[in-house]
């Protein structure tokens, strides 16, 4: 019954026919006066869990959000489906937050944006009291919680000023993080229960995840972005020098960029980011510092052109591609020396020392996922706990070439052994230089070139070497273990690949495949507009996925 209502406002005000996974149970739960936590991938359509309830309930949606860039668009968003709603932030002279305050008190709006900063105030906590408050939706929660990888202090205060209201209406957080520590976090703060958790798959089935290695990066790009015409594209750096010279380079192709990042000016960083949402650039190079709750719902691709810190900012920042449900790619360039500017980055920041444990844990863990073997879906889904049992995408860059297996377990167990002779006591690069057989002075200091080990497989490059020892700890074979210089031991897999009851099989010729097919200008060309083609026309439902290889056949 209730449901039908919510099903009419979604159609009256919204225009959709019907919910996405997970938008009823938390409408039907905040209707019910029950908390819920609302777990759900970017463009999952989150806002939706509060807009709905708010329009059916009698008094006044709240909604607080650390991102101030975002609240004018919500608003105007909302405004422009006949919804009175406003924000009051920082951006606002005194007067007009007043003016706000006022309107709000008699009643004008039905929904209210904020930042966590308004709870400092008193006077804002007063206004809130003497309102008929009927929800509060806690937007980008994940920041509440110092597991979450973009902990903001100012928001976890907010939760105690909620509880501090005389009438403490229905909470509900919402955030595209999954993993246990933020969940449990969040759930005891928002006094959530165990069942009215509502976490969605977190498969993306219009994404295609791709990893590219061992090839020139900005060449790559270039080549890609040239490709793509008038698509848009999201290109992500780690520093703010690398966004500079990316954009420079793009600039100077004559392909039409912007960038942003946090050194530049606020004016400067609004422009760029208005000309890529409006569609008049059609690439954006930019640092992490853009993009959180943007929604541009036509990005069709997001290069990494760098490693980034670690898989939950990896896939919530792919995870701006297609939001529109059309196919879209996700591209990681990996590159090993990007693993050291990580790694510098968490050594040097002010993290206390168990905090940088876990980042070290998790970096590897991103690490593990550009040397997986597995689906690449399917390993991210497995890093969040997602239980839904889904079947390989069929289409990231390690499922369309299973054929490309190769045999490696003599090379593993030479490794392997390694390791183990080294007393299971030293990390990845003096293990490949023992292997090498190089004259490194540490390596000597030690006494490993008497090792039995020592020069085994000395005619691969330590580069390889190295990669081949990542391989090895993706799959279990070894283990990595967490700090700012990673040892190995050996993994719950080794036994039986050094007593030779298990192979290690491994995609070695993946980057040069798909040079020849994906690279081929011509092909790859063919190739996209195809899949555009079949995304716009209408026999097609735009859930249908086609597999690189079934438009490789087509495109022939
Ligand atoms: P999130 O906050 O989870 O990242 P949004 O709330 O911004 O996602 O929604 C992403 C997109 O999905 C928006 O363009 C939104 O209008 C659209 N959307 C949300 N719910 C539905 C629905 N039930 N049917 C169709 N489109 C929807
Ligand atoms: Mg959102
Ligand atoms: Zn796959």
């Amino acid at each position: 019954m209730s449901l039908n209502k919510a099903r009419d406002v979604l159609k009256t005000y919204f225009g959709y026919e019907d919910f996405r996974k997970g938008q009823a149970t938390v409408i039907e739960q905040t209707m019910e006066e029950i908390n819920s936590l609302a777990i759900m991938p970017t463009g999952g359509g989150k806002s939706i869990c509060y807009q709905v309830p708010g329009l059916i309930s009698q008094g006044i949606t709240l909604v607080i959000s650390p991102l101030i860039s975002l609240m004018k668009d919500q608003v105007d968003a909302l405004t422009s489906l006949g919804i009175t709603a406003t924000f009051i932030n920082s951006s606002l002279s005194n007067e007009e937050q007043r003016e706000r305050l006022n309107a709000l008190r008699q009643g004008r709006y039905k929904f209210i944006y904020v930042a966590p900063e308004r709870f400092d105030s008193d006077g804002f906590l007063r206004t809130l009291d003497s309102i008929p408050l009927s929800i509060i939706a806690f937007d980008e929660a994940h920041c509440i919680s110092q597991w979450g990888h973009d902990f903001r202090p100012s928001y976890r205060t907010v939760v105690n000023r909620v509880k501090q209201l005389s009438n403490i209406p229905t909470l509900m957080g919402l955030t595209a993080t999954a993993t246990d520590e933020v969940i449990r976090d969040l759930q005891q703060l928002l006094n959530v229960r165990n069942e009215h958790i509502v976490k969605t798959g977190f498969a993306r089935d219009n994404l295609t995840f791709k990893i590219v290695k061992g090839q020139s990066r900005s060449a790559y790009i270039e080549e890609f972005v040239r490709l793509s015409k008038d698509e848009p594209g999201i290109i992500y750096a780690i520093t703010r020098k690398q966004v500079d010279q990316l954009h420079f380079s793009l600039k100077e192709k004559g392909l039409n960029v912007s960038k942003y990042h946090a050194g530049m000016s606020e004016i400067a960083r609004k422009e760029a980011q208005n000309a890529f949402i409006q569609d008049d650039t059609t690439v954006m190079v930019a640092t992490n510092a853009f993009g959180m709750g943007i929604d541009k719902s036509n990005v069709r691709y997001v290069i990494h052109y760098a490693l980034p810190k670690n898989l939950e900012s990896y896939y919530q920042e792919a995870g701006r591609a297609g939001r529109d449900g059309a196919p879209s790619d996700c591209i990681l360039l990996f590159s090993g020396q990007d693993i050291q500017t990580q790694k510098y980055l968490i050594e040097q920041s002010e993290m206390v020392e168990e905090k940088k444990r876990q980042e070290y844990g998790k970096l590897q863990a991103m690490i593990n996922y550009c040397h997986t073997n597995q689906c690449l879906q399917q390993f991210v889904l497995d890093y969040f706990n997602d239980d839904t049992d889904a079947e390989d995408c069929g289409k990231c860059s390690n499922c369309i070439d299973e054929t490309e297996k190769v045999d490696q377990t003599k090379e593993a167990q030479m490794v392997l052994s390694c390791v183990k002779r080294m007393g299971e006591r030293f990390g990845a690069s003096i293990t490949a230089k023992v292997l090498k057989g190089s004259n490194d002075k540490k390596v000597k200091q030690f006494g490993f070139d008497r090792l039995s080990t020592y020069g085994l497989l000395s005619h691969y490059t330590e580069k390889d070497l190295i990669q081949f020892i990542h391989f090895l700890v993706a799959e279990n074979y070894l283990v990595s273990e967490e700090g700012r210089f990673p040892v190995l031991r050996l993994g719950k897999r080794a036994v039986d690949v050094l007593k030779g009851t298990a192979q290690v099989m491994v995609q070695v010729a993946k980057v040069e495949k798909r040079e020849t097919t994906d690279y081929d200008g011509t092909l790859f060309e063919k190739l996209r507009a195809l899949r555009k083609e079949l995304a716009d026309s209408q026999g097609v439902p735009p859930y249908v996925v086609f597999t690189d290889k079934s438009l490789t056949e087509m495109a022939r």
